[in-house]
């Protein structure tokens, strides 16, 4: 039997056309039945079985009536299977009277009462044929009824033109087999077009209207963020404005300059968050899982947070755990401060707690984020994961907020694989949690409590850089050299092939996404990485910066887990970036060579590598990022 809504569809319009001919067949039975008494009557054999038989004959023909009545007043009665047997039966008793009532016209003596009789048999099953040949088991319950006896008897009969009629008769049976058989095709065919055809109407409309809803949330998420940013904007003209007015004195200009560079900030990091969101949508965030223990980053979180929380006399708990989780630190503590920068501003007293617990079922388990503050209301536990939604800002002042701190959070933890829940009542607090994997203490690569810049150092490592701008290329080589790398730049993918065929083997190579000529950092990069493996230079740092979000390009560059650095880059982004990737290029160094030793035999004991390990999250830090 097929899946389910195609059955139930094909049934639906079985029972439909099944009962349609049944009005028709009540008729046609009581004509059946008139002739066969008519053709009998002279001289009724065996006269009480023949009563009983044709009056069995007449009663059925009125059930299937009655039957059919039912179908039309009580459709839900039953299933639509369940119509269509209660139909079959219908058949078998209806069929089955004058089917066998042909043994009455062997028992007369005039001997062209079975001609007659067979000849009405035929008449019905062509009406059977018409009716129901569209379902199996309405039809062969009801076509060896009306044929099979009147096929034995005439075979039983041993005269040559009866033996002949009888061979006709199942030539008969076996044609209106074959027929029904691409009949029954042809109808389930049809029905399966209309259902295809159903389906698409539905589902067009259901995309239609996930498109329109799309349109009318992006309306006011950008109805939303011109209101935002406008804000500070008018502010900053309208205080500009006024440091040219004479009459302003030295200390109202310096409370100007403090009240512009407070507006400026607030710009910069609704910028910067609107621009985090728009990442995360747009598909070029990466995730790269490391092991790592959870109490290290709850401790980043707590001395971030505490401060805050002691100015509003709140204080910060974080339990205690031991747990090594399988996860991304960089995407985790984004969520983390989200959810405990809210706890600390939505609690005025009591505490905010952080902390890990188990779960029975999953290997690892929750995070939790809990605090005694004013809680959200049922009614907003859905809309505050909207942008720009927040329960209780009409004046959408900036120091409470842009309502874009949980869409943010939410994304994060469904790019995470997990999924962000919420248990909260007004003045009784709130609950955040989410899933994190439990992972494996001998995987630990590195401290996150450890400066990443106590990696490789910057000194003496060979960088190419890329970009067709050349006040990039000089600021790149000036910064770099700074930090004590040996840069050589190129303006193009040319241009950096014949810095390698200058013999120079670059330990990093920085690429712009967009160069000139329609060349992309991608089509560079790989025409670079080429060539050093040609040459034997295998696994040479490589980082794409670009100003681009949305390009599915990118978005796959980030699938493959080729590093991306989205402008504006900070030095300090830069340097963390490249010494990461110089430090896990080292690793994998390592590993490799601990690989090879594993597969000669000489030793084991080296970690496992993983497909998240090998690429590095450059683009999974979050934009607003200052220094580091
Ligand atoms: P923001 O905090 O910047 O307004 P969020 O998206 O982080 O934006 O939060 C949206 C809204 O959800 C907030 O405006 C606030 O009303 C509500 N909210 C978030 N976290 C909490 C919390 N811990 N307690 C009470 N309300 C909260």
């Amino acid at each position: 039997m097929r899946a389910d809504p195609i059955q139930r569809a094909i049934d639906e319009d079985l029972v439909r056309v099944l009962y349609a001919q049944d009005p028709i067949a009540f008729f046609s039975h009581w004509f059946s039945i008139a002739v066969l008494v008519a053709i009998y009557w002279p001289n009724i054999p065996s006269p009480h079985l023949f009563i009983a038989c044709f009056g069995f004959y007449a009663a059925a023909n009125c059930g299937s009536l009655a039957l059919w009545i039912c179908n039309r007043r009580y459709p839900q009665l039953v299933s639509p299977r369940g119509w269509i047997y209660l139909h079959a039966l219908r058949g078998v008793l209806l069929y089955s009277a004058p089917g066998l009532a042909v043994w009455f016209a062997f028992q007369s003596p005039h001997s062209d009462l079975p001609l007659l009789h067979t000849v009405l048999l035929v008449t019905l099953a062509a009406g059977v044929f018409m009716s129901n040949g569209f379902d199996l088991l309405n039809f062969s319950t009801a076509i060896p009824f009306l044929l099979f006896p009147s096929i034995v008897l005439h075979f039983g009969t041993h005269t040559f033109d009866r033996t002949i009629l009888a061979v006709v008769l199942a030539f008969f049976f076996c044609a209106i087999n074959v027929y029904a058989l691409s009949y029954r095709k042809l109808f389930q065919r049809v029905v399966q077009a209309r259902v295809d055809q159903q389906y698409l109407a539905e589902s067009l409309a259901a995309q239609k209207r996930v498109a329109e809803e799309a349109s009318l949330a992006k309306t006011r998420f950008f109805a939303a963020a011109s209101h935002d940013l406008r804000q500070p904007l008018h502010a900053i003209g309208l205080l500009a404005a006024s440091l040219n007015d004479p009459a302003t004195t030295a200390s109202q200009h310096a409370k100007t300059a403090e009240h512009i560079v407070y507006n400026v900030e607030a710009l910069n990091q609704l910028f910067n968050q609107v621009l985090d969101l728009a990442r995360l949508e747009s598909g070029v965030t990466q995730v790269i899982r490391l092991h790592f223990r959870l109490s290290e980053l709850f401790e980043r979180i707590g001395s971030q947070y505490r401060p805050q929380a002691a100015a509003k006399g709140l204080a910060l708990r974080i339990a205690p755990t031991s747990v090594v989780v399988h996860d991304d630190p960089v995407l985790l503590e984004r969520v983390l401060s989200n959810l405990v920068s809210n706890a600390v501003r939505y609690t005025e007293d009591g505490a905010i707690w952080l902390g890990f617990r188990r779960s029975g079922r999953l290997s690892g388990g929750f995070v939790e984020v809990r605090d005694s503050g004013i809680g959200i209301p049922g009614a907003e536990q859905q809309r505050i994961f909207e942008e720009f939604y927040q329960v209780a800002n009409p004046q959408r002042d900036a120091r409470q907020g842009h309502g874009l701190g949980l869409p943010t959070v939410k994304r994060l933890v469904t790019m995470l694989g997990g999924e962000l829940s919420l248990r909260s009542a007004p003045g009784r607090g709130s609950v955040f949690r989410f899933p994190v994997q439990e992972g494996d203490a001998s995987g630990i690569v590195t401290s996150l409590s450890e400066s990443v810049t106590s990696g490789p150092s910057a000194q003496g490592q060979r960088v190419l850089c890329i970009d067709d701008e050349p006040s990039i290329l000089e600021g790149l080589a000036s910064l770099l050299g700074r930090w004590g790398c040996e840069v050589r730049g190129a303006r193009d993918e040319g241009g950096a092939l014949a810095v390698l065929q200058s013999g120079f083997v670059p330990d990093a190579v920085l690429c712009d996404y967009q160069l000139a000529n329609h060349r992309t950092g991608a089509q560079a990069l790989t025409a670079v990485r080429n060539m050093l493996a040609r040459a034997g230079h295998e696994g040479v740092v490589t980082l794409l910066i670009t100003g681009d979000m949305a390009s599915t390009e990118l978005a796959a560059l980030a699938l493959q887990g080729i590093p991306v650095l989205h402008k504006p880059v900070t030095p300090a982004r830069l340097r963390r970036t490249l010494d990461m990737l110089w430090q896990q290029a080292e690793l994998d160094k390592g590993r490799a060579v601990v690989g090879r030793e594993g597969r000669e035999g000489l030793a084991g004991g080296g970690r496992r590598a993983e497909p998240g390990d090998t690429s590095h999250d450059a683009a999974g830090e979050p934009q607003s990022e200052s220094q580091n």
